[in-house]
């Protein structure tokens, strides 16, 4: 047992700190005011190493592990609370990797080392109209036509439109398709490396459009509407039947830094209402001598604690897995730990900015005030971002009871 980062880790901690005090702080508010995570930033943080750390240096990745993952979509949920800008990192972290571990040798060549650098953007294209949580029913179809595949169907709720398709040059997703019959369920779904943007041109037949979300505004969510969007065969990643179990092991590792990254966001929640408690004076003295105060806080930084201790627990265990591949630990036995840090992660986190609001009392229902936007952004979490809250139970309990027996 050994509850401490490497030597390694501290300093990167460091580092990643000084950039993005300089560089994301004194930003994250114009970056959800103006819906834009700018250019330059998205550029320099490429620049700093902050994509695709786990994938190595050969494919354009920084040769990291996922605990240095996890501790740059910590700090960046840290310096950006709304969320945007750790979103964008978490899934140049994730998705990446994925392609690294099961793409060709062609589109990792081409996809990787811009998504590294920051100049290409790859999140994951799952859910449809009909219901995210249900993957093995989704319906967008994928068909070869003249040694092509053809894309027919929509996503929706997808994250990184517009920083894809309008703001880089490159952009993409993992996109889940069925390739085989309905019947076939999950074992009819292949994943492809849909390159959606390059060089600066939108491949044909496709559509798109960006919903009105209601915070974490700095990345956009939004809709593809595929008719006929070509793919070709080498862009196939896992092969062809294999898209859902692909897209599950792509879950497990997404869902660790979209946990880290909540807990980034929250722990500067705590600490602004840490600060607020020492500050505010009523009936004479701080409101941090009330204990109907005092006390929900304390509460809450062990319950942040042990959080933490649970994220980078399954950090550790995808390293054990895919960094230091370490014989007898599997990409199974990370399910139970990724889905458990998401779900604690983003309750947590909840728990922390309802009672950081509360002890700010009404400056927090304004702008000025800045928790709103820090709690709409790890809301969208709640709400179902990669992957409802039910879901992540049913995954912990398949573990814990067994999958036969939980449906
Ligand atoms: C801001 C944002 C960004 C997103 N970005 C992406 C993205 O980049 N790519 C992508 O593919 N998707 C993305 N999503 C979609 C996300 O993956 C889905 O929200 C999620 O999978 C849930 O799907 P749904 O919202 O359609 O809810 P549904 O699947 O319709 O579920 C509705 C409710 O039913 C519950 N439920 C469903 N099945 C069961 C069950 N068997 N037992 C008990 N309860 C159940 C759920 O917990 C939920 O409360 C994003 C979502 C948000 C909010």
């Amino acid at each position: 047992m050994d509850f401490t980062f490497t030597r390694e880790e501290e300093l990167f901690r460091e580092s990643v700190r000084e950039f993005l005090s300089k560089k994301l702080s004194p930003l994250w508010e114009s970056i959800d005011e103006r819906s834009l995570i700018p250019t330059d930033l998205i550029r320099d943080m490429g620049s700093q190493g902050f994509f695709a750390i786990p994938v190595p240096e050969e494919y354009g990745g920084q040769g990291g592990s996922f605990t240095l993952a996890a501790i740059a979509a910590e700090e960046v949920g840290y310096h950006d609370p709304s969320m945007a800008t750790a979103v964008y990192t978490l899934l140049n972290n994730s998705w990446p990797y994925v392609l690294y571990l099961y793409g060709s040798e062609e589109a990792k060549g081409e996809i990787l080392p811009l998504v590294g650098s920051g100049r290409g953007f790859f999140g994951i294209a799952s859910t449809e109209p009909q219901g995210g949580s249900d993957v093995a029913g989704l319906r967008v179809s994928a068909s070869l036509e003249g040694g092509v595949y053809r894309v027919y169907g929509e996503k929706i709720y997808i994250s990184g439109v517009r920083e894809a398709l309008e703001q880089l040059d490159n952009g993409g997703w993992l996109l889940l398709a069925r390739t085989g019959r309905v019947e076939d369920k999950h074992r009819g779904l292949t994943a492809f490396a849909f390159a959606a943007k390059r060089g600066g041109s939108i491949v044909e037949g496709l559509e798109y459009s960006i919903l009105n979300t209601i915070g974490r505004h700095g990345i956009s969510t939004g809709i593809l509407n595929l008719k006929g969007a070509p793919i070709e065969p080498k862009y196939v990643v896992g092969g062809e039947g294999r898209g859902f179990y692909v897209a599950m092991e792509g879950f497990n590792l997404a869902r660790i830094l979209v946990a880290a990254a909540n807990i980034g966001s929250a722990r500067w929640a705590l600490e602004e209402a840490v600060k607020w408690s020492r500050e505010r004076v009523l009936f004479e003295r701080p409101i941090a001598s009330f204990q109907g105060v005092s006390f929900p806080l304390a509460e809450l930084a062990v319950e942040l604690e042990a959080t933490k201790l649970l994220v980078y627990k399954a950090a550790w265990t995808a390293d054990r897995i895919y960094v230091r591949k370490e014989p007898g630990v599997k990409p199974r036995d990370l399910a139970f730990y990724a889905a458990a840090s998401k779900m604690k992660a983003v309750e947590t986190s909840f728990k922390i900015y309802e009672t950081a609001m509360k002890t700010f009392g009404a400056l927090s229902y304004t702008k000025e005030g800045r928790l709103g936007r820090g709690f709409l952004g790890i809301l969208s979490y709640m709400a179902g971002a990669e992957g409802a809250q039910n879901i992540m139970k049913y995954i912990v309990a398949g573990e814990l009871i067994g999958r036969e027996h939980v449906r």
